[in-house]
């Protein structure tokens, strides 16, 4: 089921006009991996975005994906979330905006705050290193997995 709030609208994307900038070519498994990026909200993982680029381009490796992130990343078009630190995820919304991550089935929301955005960096943290963003991980569970847990719940005060 989709939730709508949680999906922010990636801005029109520019992939064509950054890598042209860059001087790279615009090849269709480029393109064709920013635009899978663009449309969802779910900020998939590298694997999920192999899977689904391969539904349409059968001949595509994971080492081309890989190297494709990382190329984004480089450009700015993508940035990334890592809920668990061996888990990296894309997301192609590099608009300012904050997380709500799921502890338990690992869903990333989108959310928008101006309090935070315009939040001050604190002095111990500007004075570990140069500060370039900051962005607010909100940690919890999603409603789905709230459901479950209740239902989990029940039905094992059932069985006592
Ligand atoms: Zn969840
Ligand atoms: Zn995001």
């Amino acid at each position: 089921m989709n939730r709508p709030s949680a999906r922010i609208a990636t801005k029109p994307v520019r992939v064509e006009d950054a890598l042209r900038r860059a001087g790279l070519k615009r090849t269709p498994q480029r393109l064709e991996i920013y635009r899978l990026l663009a449309e969802t909200g779910d900020h998939p993982d590298i694997e999920t975005i192999y899977r689904n680029t391969r539904r349409t381009m059968t001949a595509i490796s994971l080492d081309t994906v890989y190297r494709t992130l990382d190329l984004f990343r480089e450009l700015g078009l993508v940035t990334t979330v890592r809920p668990r630190p061996d888990r990296v995820r894309f997301d192609a919304n590099t608009d300012p905006h904050h997380h709500f991550i799921c502890e338990a089935c690992g869903s990333i929301s989108d959310f928008e705050d101006r309090t935070l955005d315009d939040w001050p960096v604190p002095e111990a943290a500007r004075a570990l290193g140069f500060v370039r963003s900051a962005r607010v991980d909100i940690l919890g569970l999603c409603p789905n997995c709230v459901r479950a847990k209740k239902t989990a719940k029940k039905q094992s005060m059932r069985r006592d």
